[in-house]
């Protein structure tokens, strides 16, 4: 088998490993031969020396050379066997539960020298150990006395078996198994990939992710996701596409119907945008623009160039709310043209669906805004030319080219982010758009002032509340639980709502995720057309809905969340043209670190730093804001400590080619990522 085959295989088939190993392995999500080898040691345990029995040390781990003196089987059930060692005219007990006496006799032969490794206790005046990981003859010492990975293992797993296990896999690797060239190696400090991975199963210190072989590892996880995206490009823009032609007659109009300038940032964007749309390949961009930086109308003046060429365009959003807010926004502003616009939503049913989906496949509608639905195979564009995605993060590689294909190939999309992900990892998350960045937020934006509150000083800020009512203004109240737990002191948004409620009667709506959507958008509808001034709620108002009208937002028990999602909440408040505030609450005692990030925040209303910020302080393998973000996370990678192998792995991407992949065969296989770019293909 090669190796390549081997690696990918099922664990099964590696000796020694049955169906129960097997089920254990898979709870520490280790699946195929290569996972084993990915599954790195945190720390190592040094038996290498042999400590005399004068110096025993209680609780370590030691190895010891000793004779066996005397044996104990007691006849009585529980009761465990134990035999007594002397050296150093010193006497220790080994203890073994659960043993037969046949195989003690073996292992530990009377009046012969043996070398036993384990853990020291002190029991009734007694060195003892009690069931050693490892005994051995004198003349096999070297098989202990050595340092030993130590791995973090379920139940069921034998630190002993499963080093085992790993050894053998290693030695099964070929010694020339690599993608690199020697000189990439040697330049970059990195080992061949056996070696690499030999001393890092054979560590003489704790797992550290700067040592070269940890950031080899690192290096090949990014150069594996920039192929792949690298790969999903050229699928994209191998096929010419009809050139799009307008003279923005359409988009002046459009333009008109807004009562502010575009900031030169937001037009530098148009322009790129226009470009592509222009090309004979298809556009595949990302606008990557903060909170409230002003997305949502660049992507309808462009639909507007597009549809004065008379294609469609799909609008989607990702949620319900939105894609109505988008579709309101887009009738006021294509209200003296001939655009159709439309909108799908899951409240529009029967009939009314029917005709809107025949005025769809019949061309009829124009501009069509919904959620993910837009893409169900029943709905049918008689000329689709542009598809926009609002917040698409939530999209992996795989879904973001399934999307472009359902278009056709004159179809371009336009993706819009506001997750700020570092510049650092931005190719290696997106390598496979174009990206624009707007980084520059409409200029006579109001301050949003930020505090940060203990509970106990709700008082403080009531009456601030009570002003900003009286002048029109209105607030969100964010909890993170819909309901009151046993388990989590959090606050809920359920009894947040009747605390409220006494406080404003008559004055404050509920909405969290355990509604049906019906009743949310009535309450929503309530807060739209301010009958109710405050909005208390979960998170589920976190993504892009424009109330500007809404000057607080106050969010409970503020350090149980990420600092990118405090900032996407805060981005709901700031976007008309009074001053803001956003309050943080905590529950007291409010530890250090927490307290540090809430200050981020305070500090700065910059997405993209507080990203970085928001990494520095959490540290390796914690990158939450990430993962709930659903942007897939990397194993090794880590784009703060390791940003110089981002940095020349992307510089490698210019270097790409049609022979790139054959190259780095064996990489992309290795990192899973051949089933994606077959898919892609
Ligand atoms: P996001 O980038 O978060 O999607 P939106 O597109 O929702 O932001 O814009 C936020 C608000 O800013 C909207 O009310 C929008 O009308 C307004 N806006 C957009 N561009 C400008 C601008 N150049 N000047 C003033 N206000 C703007
Ligand atoms: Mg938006």
């Amino acid at each position: 088998m090669s190796n390549s085959n081997f690696l990918l295989s099922d664990i099964i088939t590696i000796k020694g490993i049955g169906t129960k190993t097997r089920k254990y392995l898979q709870k520490k999500k280790i699946e195929k031969v290569k996972d084993l080898l990915f599954d790195l040691p945190y720390s190592f345990i040094d038996r290498s020396k042999i400590t005399n029995l004068n110096e025993l040390e209680i609780g370590k781990i030691l190895t010891i050379k000793v004779e066996v003196l005397k044996y104990n089987f007691p006849r009585m059930r529980n009761l465990p066997n134990t035999v007594i060692c002397g050296g150093d005219n010193k006497k220790i007990k080994i203890v073994f539960f659960n043993s037969f006496e046949g195989y003690i006799r073996k292992v530990l032969p009377l009046n012969r020298s043996v070398i036993i490794s384990g853990k020291i206790n002190f029991y009734k005046n007694n060195y003892q150990i009690t069931n050693p990981t490892y005994i051995k003859p004198l003349n096999q010492v070297e098989e202990i006395a050595k340092i030993f990975p130590k791995y973090s293992l379920t139940e069921g797993l034998l630190e002993k078996n499963y080093r085992k296990l790993i050894d053998n896999v290693i030695k099964k690797i070929d010694d020339d198994f690599e993608w690199h060239d020697k000189k990439f190696l040697q330049n970059n400090s990195f080992s061949s990939l056996k070696s690499t991975l030999n001393k890092l199963h054979n560590p003489k210190s704790n797992l550290d992710i700067f040592s070269n072989d940890f950031r080899r590892l690192a290096y090949d996880e990014i150069l594996s996701n920039l192929l792949t995206l690298y790969s999903a490009r050229k699928v994209i823009k191998v096929k010419k596409k009809r050139k799009k032609i307008f003279k923005n007659k359409l988009s002046n109009i459009v333009k008109k119907n807004f009562n502010f300038e575009l900031t030169s940032g937001q037009n530098k964007i148009l322009v790129e945008i226009e470009k592509d749309l222009k090309s004979d390949t298809r556009m595949f961009r990302l606008l990557q623009g903060d909170v409230g930086s002003g997305k949502t109308i660049l992507a309808l003046i462009s639909a507007a160039k597009v549809l004065e060429d008379n294609f469609q365009v799909a609008f989607m959003a990702p949620t319900e709310i939105l894609a109505k807010q988008h579709y309101q926004l887009a009738i006021n502003l294509f209200k003296k043209t001939n655009i159709n616009v439309g909108l799908l939503t899951s409240k529009i049913a029967g009939i009314e669906k029917n005709k809107i989906i025949n005025n769809v496949s019949n061309g009829n509608i124009k501009l069509l805004f919904g959620t993910h639905s837009l893409f169900q195979k029943k709905i049918m564009f008689s000329n689709l030319g542009f598809i926009i995605i609002d917040e698409q993060h939530k999209f992996g590689v795989k879904q973001r080219i399934k999307l472009a294909k359902k278009g056709g190939s004159n179809c371009d999309v336009l993706t819009m982010s506001a997750t700020p992900i570092p510049r650092t990892m931005m190719l290696s998350f997106f390598g496979d758009m174009d990206i624009s960045i707007l980084n520059e937020k409409p200029k006579y934006r109001k301050e949003i002032v930020t505090l940060i509150k203990p509970e106990s000083k709700l008082e403080e800020i009531v009456p601030l509340i009570k002003k900003q009512i009286k002048l029109n203004y209105q607030v969100f109240w964010v909890c993170p639980l819909i309901e009151q737990s046993k388990k989590l002191n959090f606050s809920s948004a359920k009894n947040k709502f009747e605390d409220i409620n006494k406080l404003f009667p008559d004055n404050v709506g509920l909405i969290h995720g355990n509604m049906s959507i019906d009743q949310r958008n009535k309450v929503l509808n309530l807060f739209i057309n301010k009958k109710i001034k405050i909005l208390v709620s979960t998170t589920i108002i976190e993504v892009g809905i424009n109330f500007p009208d809404a000057n607080i937002i106050i969010i409970e028990d503020s350090n149980k969340f990420g600092l990118s999602q405090l900032h996407q909440l805060r981005g709901r408040v700031g976007r008309g043209n009074s001053i803001s505030y956003c309050i943080l609450m905590y529950k007291k005692n409010l530890s250090v670190n927490a307290k540090k990030r809430l200050k981020i925040l305070r500090e700065t209303n910059n997405g993209f730093i507080i990203a970085e910020e928001d990494l520095k302080i959490r540290g390796h393998g914690d990158l939450l804001g990430f993962q709930q973000s659903g942007v897939k996370n990397f194993k090794f990678a880590d784009p703060i400590h390791h940003k110089d192998l981002f940095l020349s792995a992307e510089n490698k991407i210019n270097t790409f080619n049609s022979n790139s992949l054959k190259k780095y065969e064996k990489l992309i296989k290795l990192f899973d990522k051949a089933d994606i770019i077959n898919e892609i293909k």
